[in-house]
């Protein structure tokens, strides 16, 4: 049966798959959304015999329903090879008693790969099977991590061409070389002056302006996007939830149907929503735990039920988090509005205009499947330091933070159900936070000679993505400001 998606703003139109991952972003300001969420019909117990491009395929056929069996094969194959420096593509790492989903073994050693790469198959499979002629513009702003990806995915890919915005002093020195020094001749970099939010809201902008997509078509160009508001980066990180839950089974972890809780460091609610959509298949998920730094305004959303923007931007040593304009939360809240467009978009206006919105009490009692915790930076830092000395392994600052959340909360709760912490990015990536949390006597030391230090202490193989950005030179030098975004696309579309 063919699943149809519909914008989270507009009752009456509906799209394929297909449509919705060509578009991005949908033309009335919403986002794509499933008219249900399918059901996982494959016992686990088939599943946990599966290689991860095998359970991509059951997840994933079930979202795309217009993509033949062999154009999603083909996207799945292409993107889960030798890119990743593990067969097994997200292994789960045990210490103590919880489990790390490690998902940075992609190309560019953060969470990201693990979307970023399928979406340039599924893009332009959808381009193929749409007809489109154009060329097709990624535009995506990134707090860190996304632009790198996204720059690997769709470098030299043919009738593509890609520009990340990211903020100029918001990102860790290893983010911003990995994407100063990308390669390819479709693709740019540009830094601008604000912070994640603002090159969020440029993009948002120039996606909205119906007048600069009629000008752009005559010269040949479409947009879309690579950010997580694209239903084509949802859907793939369904998979590494129910994958997760099938390896624990296989390696006897834990019992079929046993529940397990997830503990997911949030930004912009991409993640999370993913693990929702994993337990609204059906995988045993109990609590879906939302781990946030001292950006921490989606903590105060859970507990009090107001989202309110209207407060400091914080730049904090876990940056592909600081985020106070969480995206795909809106994905939630169509939901716990018993998906009724008209009442989410009165909620996202309020968020626009007056920064702030409530939910009603019939809302919040629909949210009982998710909990809510936040960390300071001392107790980023006093966590990776805690399981370092303890266990030798070293967490990201991202994944400390869910972490340190995961511990208040089985503190708090005493709940013993077991627990996978979803651990977003590889140690190397944030290398001068890591170092310093593990001892001061790193603090003020080269990146690059931590690098080494590092490898030392945890005997973890450098990964290419690092050697790689050491001797490369810098090849985007463009900065620009938040408001001038659209004109930067235009003298980059007219070279
Ligand atoms: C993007 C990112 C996050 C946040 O993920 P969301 O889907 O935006 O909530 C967390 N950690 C790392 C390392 C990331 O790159």
């Amino acid at each position: 049966m063919e699943l149809l998606y519909k914008s989270t703003r507009n009752a009456d139109k509906t799209v394929t798959a297909s449509e919705a991952i060509l578009k991005g972003l949908a033309d009335d300001g919403g986002l794509f959304v499933p008219m249900s969420i399918p059901t996982l019909d494959v016992p686990m117990d088939t599943l946990k015999e599966m290689s991860y491009q095998e359970v991509a395929y059951e997840v994933m056929s079930r979202f795309l329903t217009d993509f033949t069996e062999e154009e999603l094969k083909h996207c799945i194959n292409s993107a889960y090879d030798s890119k990743f420096d593990t067969e097994e593509i997200a292994p789960l790492a045990k210490v103590d008693d919880t489990y790390y989903l490690e998902l940075f073994h992609g190309s560019t050693i953060a969470f990201k790969d693990m979307a970023l790469s399928i979406l340039p198959y599924l893009l332009t499979t959808s381009a193929k099977k749409n007809h489109v002629t154009k060329e097709i513009v990624i535009l995506t702003a990134t707090s860190g991590d996304t632009g790198k990806a996204a720059l690997a995915g769709f470098a030299e890919v043919e009738g593509t061409s890609i520009i990340v915005f990211y903020p100029k002093n918001g990102v860790s020195r290893v983010q911003e070389l990995q994407m100063v020094t990308q390669k390819g001749y479709n693709t740019s970099v540009v830094a601008i002056h604000g912070n994640f939010d603002d090159a969020q809201t440029g993009v948002k902008q120039i996606f909205e302006d119906k007048a600069f997509a009629v000008e752009l078509a005559e010269q040949g160009y479409q947009f879309s996007s690579a950010n997580s508001i694209n239903i084509g980066r949802l859907v793939p990180q369904v998979v590494y939830y129910v994958y997760a839950y099938a390896k624990l089974l296989q390696q006897g972890e834990i019992a079929d149907g046993e529940e397990i809780n997830v503990v997911v460091p949030t930004g912009n609610f991409g993640n999370i929503l993913a693990a929702y959509y994993a337990k609204q298949m059906g995988v045993p998920i109990g609590k879906l735990v939302c781990a946030s730094n001292e950006n921490k305004v989606l903590f105060d959303f859970f507990t009090t039920g107001t989202y309110d923007r209207k407060r400091e931007f914080v730049l904090t040593s876990s940056p592909s988090m600081d985020i106070l304009v969480s995206s795909n939360l809106e994905r939630l809240i169509y939901l716990i509005a018993g998906c009724d467009a008209q009442k989410n978009e009165t909620l996202m206006t309020a968020l626009k205009e007056e920064g702030v919105y409530s939910i009603t009490e019939e809302m919040k009692a629909q949210l009982e499947s998710f909990e809510s915790g936040y960390a300071t930076e001392a107790m980023i830092d006093e966590s990776i330091k805690e399981v370092f000395d303890k266990a030798g392994y070293v967490l990201d600052t991202h994944t400390s933070v869910a972490d340190v959340v995961c511990k208040q909360y089985k503190a708090n709760t005493g709940d013993e159900r077991k627990c996978v912490i979803a651990s977003t990015a590889s140690p190397y990536k944030f290398v001068e936070s890591v170092m310093s949390a593990i001892d001061s006597k790193y603090d003020d030391v080269d990146a690059f000679e931590l690098v080494d230090e590092l490898n030392k202490v945890s005997g973890v193989k450098i990964p290419d993505a690092i050697e790689e950005i050491r001797e490369a030179n810098i090849l985007h030098t463009a900065e620009c400001d938040a408001d001038k975004m659209k004109e930067i696309v235009k003298q980059i579309l007219s070279k």
